[in-house]
């Protein structure tokens, strides 16, 4: 067994509240990513929402879970299901999720697993504890409920990317909405999500005080960029995250421009394999696959060297911190005609922040200079602020749990709006328990 990250002992009181419905933030409460959220009642119905690591350098962990029999995870991103293994090993815990959900899983665990190797970080949980969690899988359809002593629970399409799923949970008191990470908006991929009828809702604030700029506008920005980096010669480097951005950046580029060579490497390749194999998740399969057949994977050194001459080539990291990206910037560096349009956030640390603030970055251990054209493009699959304010409206929820959020500036402007629409609105904090309903008391 392995040893829980340091200082990231429980904080979880150890007995059940004597009344009502207590919930209790591991992680994820007053920052973005690293989730875990307990659920409690006063006959010790128990369940965690979702249970991450924040891949940023280097990693953030939720503090340790308690004993818990069931843990929903609502998507299969990093940050929402890296401590997954930690738990299914130490207590057994059974995870919940959509197919798809549990299918790339594993493909995100083993990457987790070698960037911690690579980078010498330490992490709670083994190789063979990925097995350990592959077991513990349990597989539900959207809009089926199931029940979980005496809640009902069902999933909902969360948008965001294929397979992510909201919670809902039916106690005998109060209908609880929990989004995990949403959108509202159409992407290439998936649907936004729909409002339900929830006395409380506990929403991802990421874009808390921010709103996106128009879609169709950014991608046809993007397009005319790609276009004129091809017409003086060069190739757009475009890094992306493996888990929904590239699929999304490559149904678009065969969209917009057909007549682009398009390549693309790193782990999205895999995932779309899978997102195929479950049009359940996709908006529209047949365009997910005919654009997949129409740019081409790379799959050998060979064609690695082939994509060097191609017009565009999307790969991982999207952070520029490993994956192929570095093996192509490193080559297309020397050509002033190329060009690197970023499409994601950059976390502090990362390659990707390094190039936007100094120009160079670290390639295999060594700072090197990147004298590229560097455009960054807003393609995120999370809420803005204005389509979070409108989904709390339209679910006519009593009370909001904004969570998943910068505390000090996306969380303020997003309370105001929200109570301004008539919400109660909590302000969960890391390690302090609170309740919801009437049972609702400030600490402070
Ligand atoms: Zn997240
Ligand atoms: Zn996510």
């Amino acid at each position: 067994m392995v040893l829980y990250a340091p200082g990231r002992t429980s904080s979880y009181p150890e007995n059940p509240p004597k009344k009502g419905l207590r919930y209790h933030y591991l992680g994820g409460g007053d920052e973005v990513g690293n989730v875990g959220i307990m659920l409690e009642d006063a006959k010790s119905t128990r369940l965690l929402l979702d249970y991450g690591l924040a891949p940023t350098n280097p990693p953030r962990y939720p503090s340790e879970a308690p004993m818990v029999k069931d843990a929903i995870i609502t998507h299969s991103h990093i940050d929402h299901l890296g401590m997954a293994p930690w738990l299914c090993a130490n207590h057994r815990t059974k995870l919940h999720g959509t197919a798809l959900t549990a299918e790339i899983s594993n493909l995100m665990w083993h990457d987790c697993y070698k960037v911690s190797s690579i980078e010498k970080y330490p992490l709670a949980w083994d190789k063979r504890d990925i097995d350990t969690a592959l077991e513990s899988w349990q597989i539900h359809d959207y809009n089926k409920k199931w029940q979980h002593e005496d809640w009902q629970l069902s999933l909902h399409k969360a948008g965001h990317i294929p397979g992510a799923a909201m919670l809902e949970i039916e106690t005998p008191n109060r209908k609880v909405l929990m989004t995990g990470d949403f959108d509202t908006r159409d992407s290439p991929l998936t649907s936004g999500a729909k409002p339900r009828k929830v006395d409380t809702v506990f929403l991802e604030g990421t874009y808390g005080g921010r709103d996106h700029p128009d879609m169709q506008q950014e991608i046809l920005r993007f397009m005319d960029r790609i276009q004129q980096v091809v017409d003086r010669g060069g190739t757009a480097l475009i890094p992306a995250f493996a888990n929904g951005r590239t699929q999304d950046i490559v149904m678009n580029l065969h969209k917009y421009l057909p007549h682009l060579d398009v390549h693309v490497d790193g782990m999205g390749k895999r995932i779309a394999k899978l997102q195929m194999q479950h049009p359940e998740s996709l908006k529209d399969p047949a365009a997910l696959e005919s654009s997949w057949r129409w740019s081409r994977q790379v799959s050998s050194k060979s064609d690695k060297k082939k994509a060097l001459d191609s017009d565009v080539i999307v790969t991982t990291s999207g952070m520029l911190e490993g994956g192929p990206a570095l093996w192509y910037l490193n080559r297309l560096r020397h050509d002033n005609k190329n060009a690197i349009l970023q499409t994601g956030y950059q976390a502090s640390n990362t390659g990707g922040r390094m190039l936007q603030d100094k120009g160079q970055l670290r390639i295999f251990g060594k700072m090197t200079e990147i004298p590229l054209e560097l455009d960054q493009f807003t393609f995120s699959t999370h809420a803005g602020h204005k389509e979070i304010v409108e989904f709390a409206k339209a679910c006519e929820a009593e009370e909001v749990v904004v969570y998943h959020t910068d505390p000090n500036h996306a969380r303020p402007p997003l309370v105001e709006a929200l109570e301004a629409n008539g919400h109660i609105v909590h302000t969960p904090v890391n390690g302090v328990s609170e309740f919801l309903g009437e049972e609702y008391s400030r600490s402070n």
